[in-house]
């Protein structure tokens, strides 16, 4: 006999959030009316201790087979809740989760009567696909227990080597010969003053003395099939090709500096960049009477809008190191706002000031003009121009995508954002990792970062990727999508091509070309289900018939 369906539905005032934009109470009400449903509570935070101790109880007292939250977003709290189902016996898939406070009471802020009817229809709806809920089990996966680091730069050596530590065999792959990538242009670190080459050898070295990291210099990766905890990677050096599984890739391939061509009359002579000049103090070759540098050399325009955010601390810092190294020669920074963000490189921009370098705001739509021995701005308080006297220009220009990032964007099937920089997976919730699992994010491969931040951030994905490590066996989330008619599947293809995760493949059986879903990788986003003419991929818990379900829910007038 088929099992009789018992819904317990909580609805949440989320305190004043849900609560003082909608009638929370009208709602219980109205839960109360709608079919299968045995048992509603309103709770002042459902998520809070009591909240999930009054959902565990009602599972056991009541005998609810299926649960509905009316609540806040499941990108937070569906995980609580699945758990809160498991730990009281109940299956975690035979949860369903409401949101009527990002899509109804923030939306409807104003239309308290009209945002209420709207979370009315929500809660139906939800109801009504949780009675056709089924059961789910996780997937559980293997974990390859080696990582592929791919950059071997600040970030890239550090994270190699955090994971490295703690024992797991790395793959280190970089395309230059040598380790170090920006460091080895580098003069000094601020603000320690350390030497940055001398501290990308000492790097290296740990690199290519620790026994757990196999590193691959003047080697591209040029395949990566696969999925999380089995990444099968195809790396060329010359001709030589290398094969081998990882479980983990971490992505530091950094960034480059522009080279400001055709602006304000670069020439690598006497207009430089801030990186050439770091050149000139590593040769000891330095030597001006009048210095002007110009910040945001190619940032912030129309091409270009971002802020690059570090060279208006490299601008403060080599602005220091010529008045030390030559404290009469005159230095101006013309910029258009000074990026010094915390105590410390405030603490840098007062010394510069302190030191006698002098600073100039510039308006963007009237730049300063760089000719012959001077340079001329147009002074925004005085209101006039000044000509000021330049035997060496330096330009401040923004870190830019590296070269390579749209065909390593390609191969790990990753987003880049709209300055080609690496795009996370969520900006706040998964700051280190692609949306795609077992993929990890850090330093300039994601957006400008200082030295300090980009070893943070390489520590961090390192730590990210530990996890699944750690676990050794991964356990996935089964909305995923599932072959359901084998028999109607044409073996086309079409599914494959447009999965953007390559969780899909065609393989060959006793009835022919057939898809096969590779579960650990599907992310259940719908897209082969939606696209398959012959209805035979389905994603859990979003089956046609659920679907089906609350849309006629939906269209049904309010009782
Ligand atoms: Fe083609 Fe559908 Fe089979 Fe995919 S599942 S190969 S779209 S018939
Ligand atoms: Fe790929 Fe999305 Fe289908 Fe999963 S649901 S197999 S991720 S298209």
């Amino acid at each position: 006999m088929a099992e009789k369906i018992r819904i317990g539905v909580f609805v949440c005032d989320c305190g004043s959030n849900i609560a003082g934009y909608v009638d929370v109470k009208e709602l219980a009400e109205y839960s109360r009316t709608l079919p299968n449903v045995v048992y509603v509570k309103e709770n002042l935070y459902t998520c809070s201790e009591s909240g999930i101790n009054e959902i565990k109880a009602a599972i056991r007292q009541q005998n609810l087979n299926r649960v509905v939250v009316a609540s806040c977003t499941p990108r937070t709290h569906e995980p609580l809740f699945r758990g809160t189902c498991e730990e009281a016996g109940l299956n975690p898939y035979l949860f369903e989760m409401v949101n009527i406070r990002d899509q109804c009471s923030w939306v409807h802020m104003q239309e308290r009567e009209e945002g209420t009817n709207k979370a009315k229809d929500l809660i139906r709806m939800g109801v009504a696909k949780a009675a056709l809920l089924e059961p789910q089990e996780s997937i559980k996966s293997e974990m390859d227990p080696n990582a592929l680091v791919m950059g071997g730069g600040i970030s890239g050596m550090t994270a190699a080597l955090a994971l490295a530590n703690r024992g797991y065999q790395v793959f280190l792959v970089e395309k230059q010969a040598q380790l170090g990538g920006l460091l080895l242009k580098l003069d000094k670190l601020a603000p320690s003053g350390a030497d940055a080459a001398a501290f990308a050898a000492s790097q290296a070295e740990l690199v290519q003395k620790h026994p757990k990291i196999r590193l691959m210099t003047s080697t591209e990766v040029r395949e990566i099939s696969g999925y999380i905890g089995h990444f099968k990677v195809t790396a060329a050096s010359g001709g030589n090709r290398d094969q081998f599984g990882v479980g983990v890739i971490i992505v530091a391939t950094g960034a480059q500096v522009l080279k400001p061509h055709g602006l304000f009359g670069y020439n690598g002579k006497r207009v430089i960049t801030q990186l050439e000049l770091e050149d000139l103090f590593r040769k000891d070759a330095f030597s001006a009477g009048n210095v002007v540098m110009i910040q945001c050399a190619g940032a912030r325009i129309e091409e270009r809008k971002y802020c690059s955010r570090i060279c208006c601390m490299v601008a403060l810092k080599n602005a220091i190191q010529i008045k030390e190294r030559s404290p009469g020669t005159g230095v101006r920074i013309l910029y258009r706002d000074i990026q010094a963000y915390g105590t410390e490189n405030e603490e840098i921009y007062r010394r510069a000031r302190e030191m006698g370098v002098i600073f100039i705001n510039y308006d963007v739509s009237n730049p300063p003009k760089v000719e012959e021995e001077k340079v001329t701005v147009a002074h925004q308080l005085l209101g006039r121009e000044l000509d000021l006297p330049a035997d060496l220009v330096v330009l401040s220009t923004p870190l830019v995508a590296g070269e390579d990032n749209e065909a390593i964007s390609k191969l790990l099937r990753v987003s880049l954002d709209e300055n080609k920089f690496f795009l996370e997976g969520h900006v706040k919730l998964k700051p280190l990792d692609f949306a795609t699992d077992g993929v990890y994010l850090c330093g300039n491969a994601h957006y400008p970062a200082t030295v300090r931040e980009a070893i943070s951030q390489a520590l961090g994905a390192a730590s990210r990727a530990s996890i699944p490590l750690a676990k050794g066996v991964m356990t996935v989330e089964p909305i995923v999508s599932t072959l359901v008619d084998e028999d109607a599947c044409r073996g086309c293809g079409l599914c494959v091509a447009l999965c953007p995760y390559g969780a899909l493949e065609i393989v060959r059986t006793e009835k022919g070309r057939k898809v096969r879903v590779i579960p650990v990788a599907c992310k259940g986003c719908g897209v082969c289900a939606a696209t398959c003419y012959q209805h035979a991929l389905s994603i859990n818990s979003y089956t046609d018939e659920q679907i089906g379900e609350q849309i006629s829910a939906c269209l049904e007038a309010q009782g």
